[in-house]
């Protein structure tokens, strides 16, 4: 590369949503930058930028130039195990996620959102608060434009960011002003070298810098941690949530079945008949999002408001018709068995459970009790359900249907479920065998649902 300006290149590794935002920013702020992505771009990224004039590649990495960067901004897709991170990495070039690039340009207040499960419900409920008490907060992270692009060209003065492991791995000087730790389940273990540990320490990265003014609101009881916790030491003033008071909890539900809020500002409490969003794991999310907007000096009533009137987030636990009293719902989110598991805890009616996909090293026996307990039939759906007909076949007497498409399994659902029932898809299983992407998997699930109103 030549006319490397005096700020030096930085080099943008993937040019998705936040490789693009990151890139923008990057110019923005005087660097030369270089946007190189191994397999195609998509054609509307493309199209930015071009319009933006910045300098890009596609279905390769030169590494001559990659290799000449000061900084590297990448995207959280792409693992270290990757020859080009390896490469960078031996060369010594500090390699960061956007959201630590675009932290350096902001400061804004960041509520940050990570766990397992519930990132995004609790993410878009914390934004959804804000924005109906007249806030002008930003939508960042997973979900949204990139916190790069926001900070680049629309700066909010509060971001609620969703934030994965894979965004963790790469930050550093980033500093949440309240960050959020909804639970700890193995996931992504591939990523983490089958080490467990390694991703809880990754997931306890959003915990980085905080300072005694700041806020880590947790979920208390959750085994890995409070034993993490024990581990570690943080200057951050602790907010636990649990599902009952226990010492310093900041949220939990009493006797009455009220949720209960209490935090140095704001002691509030509200029937948990009128939360919005049903079952427990969301009454965590619940917790988690009302404790930071009492964090953040929202009224009272404003969080009252919010929490019983949001309306959900596409393919968690979301209501996809009720056809002859049979109510279908879609929680292809689900990807993994714990929050199949609560999405189980959360059924009220005997239920016709599909599940498969791509198996990421699943163990069926976390939900084999609430199996038992609510399913009247499963519907394996996966190119192979080997693994699931052998599991519950050996474990219950539940009839179980081998199926190899969306539309053979809402065959069997129709014809299976009786009035009074329910159809879940919550497949504890990656998408990827038989769809684009868990997106893909509810909306075509949807779309045939609704062809059965007719
Ligand atoms: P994430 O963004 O972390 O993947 P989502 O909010 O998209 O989480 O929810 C994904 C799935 O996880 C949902 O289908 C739901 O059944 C389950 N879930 C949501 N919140 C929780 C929670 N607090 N604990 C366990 N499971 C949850």
């Amino acid at each position: 590369m030549e006319n490397i300006d005096k700020k030096g290149l930085i080099v943008v590794l993937g040019a998705g949503e936040s490789g693009v935002g990151a890139a923008i920013l990057a110019k923005d702020k005087g660097f030369d930058v270089w946007v190189s992505e191994y397999a195609a771009i998509a054609p509307k990224y493309c199209s930015v930028l071009e319009a933006e004039h910045i300098k890009y590649e596609e279905g390769k990495h030169s590494m001559d130039i990659i290799l000449s960067a000061c900084e590297i901004i990448k995207s959280p897709g792409i693992p270290d195990t990757a020859p080009v991170i390896v490469a960078a990495v031996e060369k010594g070039i500090h390699i960061i996620s956007e959201i630590e690039f675009a932290g350096r340009y902001t400061d804004a207040k960041m509520v940050c959102i990570t766990g397992s499960n519930g990132k995004t419900t609790t993410t878009s409920l914390i934004y959804h608060i804000l924005r109906r008490a007249g806030i002008d907060a930003g939508l960042a992270g997973n979900i949204g434009n990139s916190l790069a692009l926001q900070v680049a060209r629309d700066p909010h003065p509060v971001y609620v960011i969703e934030l994965s492991s894979f965004q963790l791995d790469n930050m550093y000087d980033f500093k949440a002003n309240i960050a959020v730790l909804l639970n700890i389940t193995p996931d992504h273990l591939d990523r983490y070298g089958y080490q467990m540990q390694n991703y809880v320490n990754a997931k306890f990265r959003i915990l980085q810098n905080l300072t005694p003014q700041d806020a880590f609101v947790f979920w208390n009881d959750d085994p890995v941690i409070t034993a993490q916790l024990k581990q570690i030491a943080t200057e951050a003033h602790l907010f636990p949530f649990a599902e009952k008071a226990e010492e310093d909890t900041a949220a939990y539900i009493d006797a009455d079945d009220n949720l209960v809020f209490n935090t140095p500002g704001t002691s509030m409490t509200m029937p948990r008949a009128d939360l919005a969003l049903h079952g427990l794991h969301n009454i965590y999310n619940s917790m988690a999002a009302g404790i930071s907007a009492c964090l953040l000096n929202i009224r009272r009533d404003d969080i009252r408001a919010a929490l019983s009137d949001f309306a959900g987030v596409e393919h968690r636990l979301e209501p996809a018709g009720t056809i002859d009293q049979v109510e279908w719902i879609n929680d292809s989110k689900a990807t993994n068995v714990n929050s199949c598991w609560y999405a189980l805890e959360a059924m009220k009616r005997p239920t016709v459970l599909i599940l498969g996909g791509k198996d990421k090293g699943n163990d069926y026996s976390e939900i084999l009790p609430l199996v038992k307990e609510k399913v009247v039939a499963i519907v394996a759906m996966g190119k192979d359900n080997a693994k699931i007909i052998d599991f519950f076949g050996k474990n219950t007497n539940i009839p179980i249907v081998d199926t190899h498409s969306i539309e053979e399994a809402v065959e069997q659902c129709r014809r299976l479920a009786r009035a009074g029932q329910t159809v879940l898809l919550s497949p504890c299983c990656a998408s990827f065998d038989l769809f684009k992407s868990y997106e893909d998997r509810g909306r075509q699930f949807k779309n045939l649902v609704n062809t059965l109103k007719h």
